[in-house]
């Protein structure tokens, strides 16, 4: 038994997504979709199948495709055919077949799960695809390898090619014609076959690009790319069928805002002011141009400090978490400068709940625990990874492990909770104390339980704290750039409760 109210839910739910509201279509959905529903398929599926075979089939010209049809049909020439084995859920190894397809009106992406029966260069009619639209780019799937067919229909393609710069490369759409740098390439093995992932700069700007096979070209080559097009807003495909010839000329690199980063850009140059900045290993912290904030991460010690403004020069932009990070690798040069408009700027310093927060930004809550290992710790020399009984579970037993001075604890701001990551430098600052004072308390005592001891101190106080979050398995993890305690003015909050109730102290 299905109960009325969900059948007829579901069919206005279909009527409405097909636009119609025939009542002959409705009484064919009802009886289609109450017989599904008594075989027990699921709710959701029933849709699908009902919206896949009452929609109305739609035939589109590619630069028409709005990203969201559920039918649509097409013809257009395969431009290319390329295959990646991937694991579908974890076990079995699946084959998707991806490239591009192009018509007069322009050039869209394409996938099917199938071997194709189709080639390169083979003008195909479609049917019953479906579009996505990913990053502003169109792109057909096709759901069967039988709704598609050969056709000798002509497909006229204007071979006039727009000569554009770097910077009008995510708007220009279509074949362009473009000249610049590569700041750097990188070698993908795709299987079995060569592709070559870089960025590539002009006067004007910078760009992603990728090269379906090998070119000979390589990074610091000045480069004309003809008959290439543009596979997402701000990446550059080059296929078999563009043209590539090295240039002799001088390109001048040029500075990117930090808020027209992408990321993957590669050996970059952009400025910003940089505040909550931690030293050790690694130099974190965040750098803003005003407009954005992102955190960045340096792999060797800077001498820089908050609120300096710098000229960064060969640097790389990497996903983090669901967002993305300036990366200084050992490569990359920074410069102190002077600039009057950047010395303005900072980062607005807005507390946010523990729960509604993303990547990175400020909490207040209070400690309400502090987990071990916390206190005085050893690492291994090769992972950092932290040592039990001198053991590393990658490399084994370490015969002169680092030490190292940390605090695991738990915040709570009320809305949720996070684990606490306070560095060595944030630790000391905190318990005013050095390292090597607990090193010594602790030999002193021969046993680390002081260190944790005095760690006690830290909690149920409030804290401010600006860092970078991380979800995992285990929830959420605050790693602070900054920490400072926050006084309860317990005398005034009691004068304020005591005055409402009209008493006093
Ligand atoms: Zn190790």
């Amino acid at each position: 038994m299905t109960s009325k109210s969900m059948v007829e839910s579901l069919v206005e739910e279909v009527l409405a997504e097909i636009g119609s509201g025939d009542e002959k279509l409705r009484e064919e959905i009802e009886k289609d979709l109450k017989k599904m529903l008594d075989y027990g398929v699921p709710p959701e599926q029933v849709k699908n199948t009902l919206l896949n075979k009452y929609s109305k089939e739609v035939e589109k010209k590619i630069g028409d495709l709005a990203g969201d049809e559920k039918k649509v049909g097409l013809i257009a020439r395969v431009l290319s055919l390329n295959h990646r084995n991937v694991v579908v859920r974890g076990e079995e190894e699946k084959t998707v077949y991806f490239g591009f397809l192009e018509d007069e009106t322009g050039t869209c992406s394409y996938s099917i799960w199938q071997e194709p029966n189709f080639q390169k260069g083979d003008v195909i009619k479609i049917k019953n695809a479906y579009a996505t639209e990913w990053q502003d780019a169109k792109r057909i799937n096709i759901r069967n390898v039988e709704d598609v067919s050969k056709t000798d229909v002509e497909i006229e393609i204007k071979r006039e090619v727009k000569e554009v710069k770097i910077k009008d490369v995510k708007t220009a759409g279509g074949r362009i014609k473009v000249a610049g740098k590569l700041l750097s390439m990188r070698e993908f093995d795709n299987d079995g076959q060569k592709v070559f992932r870089g960025t590539i700069c002009d006067e004007t700007g910078c760009s992603l690009i990728v090269f379906w096979k090998d070119f000979k070209v390589k990074e610091n080559d000045c480069v004309s790319l003809e008959n290439v097009y543009v596979s997402r807003p701000s990446q550059i495909s080059v296929g078999e069928e563009s043209e590539v010839k090295r240039i002799e000329k001088e390109i001048k690199v040029p500075e990117i805002p930090l808020s027209e980063l992408v990321i993957n850009f590669n050996n970059i140059t952009t400025r910003g002011r940089v505040f909550d900045v931690v030293k050790g290993e690694v130099t974190r912290g965040i750098i803003t141009d005003g407009k954005i904030s992102i955190p960045f991460t340096s792999w060797k010690e800077l001498d820089i400090g908050d609120g300096d403004v710098l000229l960064i020069k060969r640097c790389g932009v990497r996903r983090y978490m669901d967002s993305m990070r300036l990366n200084l690798d050992k490569d990359a040069t920074i410069k102190k400068i002077e600039d009057k408009t950047l010395a303005q700027v900072r980062i607005e310093e807005k507390v946010s709940r523990i729960a509604e927060i993303e990547n990175s930004g400020t909490v207040e809550g209070f400690m309400i625990d502090i987990k071990e290992p916390s206190g005085l710790l050893k690492r291994c020399t090769e992972c950092n990874r932290v040592l039990k009984d001198d053991y590393c579970f990658v490399h084994g037993k370490i015969e002169n492990p680092r030490i190292d001075l940390r605090v695991k604890g738990l915040i709570d701001d009320g809305s949720d909770c996070a684990i606490l990551i306070l560095n060595r430098a944030l630790t000391e600052e905190l318990m005013n104390k050095k390292m090597e004072d607990y090193e010594k308390e602790a030999k002193k005592a021969m046993s680390m339980d002081v260190v944790l001891k005095d760690l006690e101190k830290l909690l149920f106080n409030l804290y401010r704290v600006s860092g970078f979050f991380k979800q995992d398995e285990i929830g959420r993890t605050l790693i602070a750039t900054k920490i400072e305690p926050i006084d309860i003015p317990v005398k005034e909050e009691a004068e304020k409760l005591l005055a409402e109730r009209g008493e006093s102290i």
